[in-house]
């Protein structure tokens, strides 16, 4: 399942938050939450999917932690 860019909408798998250099799972989950893309390196989408990425954002405001319930919501 995805998880999407709270900035610009870019799709990432979910478990590429597994795979970030110098940090856990737990910090990258928390970070991508605020940086998206930027915590993999890459820069953001120009122009943005600014619908997904504001969705994808309240979703991680209001689930936070519930990473699998964001993926899940964001795929309906
Ligand atoms: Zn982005």
């Amino acid at each position: 399942m995805d998880i999407y860019c709270p900035v610009c909408g870019e799709p990432w798998e979910m478990d590429s938050l597994h795979d970030v250099p110098g940090t856990n799972y737990a910090t990258a989950r928390k970070r991508f939450a605020r940086e998206g893309c930027a915590l993999f390196e890459t820069s953001h989408n120009d122009p943005p999917d600014s619908e997904t990425a504001m969705r994808s954002g309240v979703l991680f405001d209001l689930l936070g932690d519930d990473i699998d319930g964001i993926a899940s919501l964001m795929a309906e």
